[in-house]
């Protein structure tokens, strides 16, 4: 329908491509790993196994954009262009990078083998930075003195190493999934999924501390109010990244009647449906906080009061210790993967040219 013979090459079975691009229980649907960049785009309108891998990350970003400029427009905000939204910015951008990196990695991965590791590496490194981005919107709107100046922190060593300590977990995080795809091959989603629960643990410290500490709020203010209900979002998000590792782990449905799930319905679209919950719930959560900071009575005269107040909590967001923090770590994690794509230059190269001699012809001549 929207393809013409000469774009649309037939969907394979396992067995006719390469062992390295095929998924456990995943039988039919593949598209061989010789696609132009057209055809690779044009396939995000074919029921191929990668279709709903694309779909379920794509179009979370407008109702992720959607939920996220409500903020902009509440009435005691600061401009959208102020210090104090800095670090929702970067949490944007960072949730933004990894829901479109993921969507087009599922898109354009069968334009060659090497092609394939890269869009994935590219994945691995987007999920890191966006983990960051989590910390820093953590760090200027939950840590408690974000609320209130006076409140007491975590220790002053434990708040100085927060943001260094999480981009630091984020780079081992990029490094060991790259790895899965050279090594440690037999285990890769177990170690995957591991090696994104300790960033979650490290990110999350702000929230423990909040959920064991008392408020730093007045009780019975609207401040109070509105961070309590943070705790249910927080609830909710662990509940749908648990959700997302059994389905990456478990390979379930597909698992329980191999090849009926090959197009729709298989684990890793569960999995990336559960993860923009996870991601959804985050964004209330964070948003329940930055609210309770607004509506401080101190505060509500002045919209920018606000930043203030983040300023006097710690130290304030700058363009440095936020965009300029995201932007050291995606040149870091680009050197990480420029590395890892290398190697799988030498390792996959001379079978994509290999590959790359048997294009898929309209009459019938098809790969073997
Ligand atoms: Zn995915």
């Amino acid at each position: 329908m929207f393809l013409s013979g000469a774009d649309a090459p037939p969907l394979l079975s396992h067995t006719q491509v390469p062992a390295r691009v095929t998924e456990t229980y995943i039988l039919s649907g593949y598209r061989f790993p010789n696609y132009s960049a057209r055809q690779c785009l044009l396939s995000a309108l074919r029921p191929t196994n990668e279709t709903g891998n694309f779909w379920t990350h794509f179009l979370p970003v407008f109702v992720f954009a959607y939920h996220f400029a409500e903020v902009l427009g509440w009435e005691a905000a600061p401009p959208g262009h102020a210090p104090f939204f800095y670090p929702l910015w970067t949490y944007f951008l960072g949730v933004v990078g990894l829901l479109a990196a993921s969507s087009l990695a599922h898109l354009l991965n069968s334009m060659s083998l090497v092609v394939r590791e890269v869009c994935f590496f590219l994945d691995y490194g987007t999920i890191s930075a966006y983990t960051v981005g989590s910390s820093l919107a953590y760090y200027y709107y939950i840590h408690p003195r974000a609320a209130a100046p006076g409140a007491p922190g975590g220790g002053a060593l434990l708040e100085a190493l927060y943001v260094p300590g999480s981009c630091g977990v984020a780079l081992v995080c990029v490094l060991c999934c790259c790895n899965t795809r050279q090594r440690w091959r037999r285990h890769r989603y177990l170690i995957r999924t591991l090696v994104f629960l300790l960033p979650f643990l490290v990110a999350s410290a702000p929230v423990f501390y909040r959920l064991l500490a008392p408020s730093p709020y007045r009780p019975a203010s609207p401040s109070f109010a509105s961070s309590a209900a943070a705790a249910g979002y927080f609830y909710r998000h662990c509940a749908w990244l648990a959700a997302s590792a059994v389905f990456n782990i478990g390979k379930i449905p597909e698992r329980l009647a191999p090849g009926r799930f090959d197009v729709w319905g298989h684990s890793h679209q569960w999995f990336h449906c559960c993860t923009f919950l996870s991601i959804l719930d985050e964004l209330h959560m964070i948003k329940a906080e930055v609210r309770a900071i607004l509506l401080q009575p101190a505060l509500a005269p002045s919209a920018g009061a606000a930043a203030a107040a983040a300023a006097a909590a710690s130290a304030g967001p700058t363009a440095l210790s936020t965009y300029g923090v995201m932007l050291a770590l995606q040149a870091t994690i680009a050197s990480v993967i420029g590395w890892f794509s290398w190697r799988a230059e030498r390792i996959y190269g001379a079978e994509r040219d290999r590959l790359a001699q048997r294009r898929w012809r309209p009459e019938g001549h098809k790969c073997h």
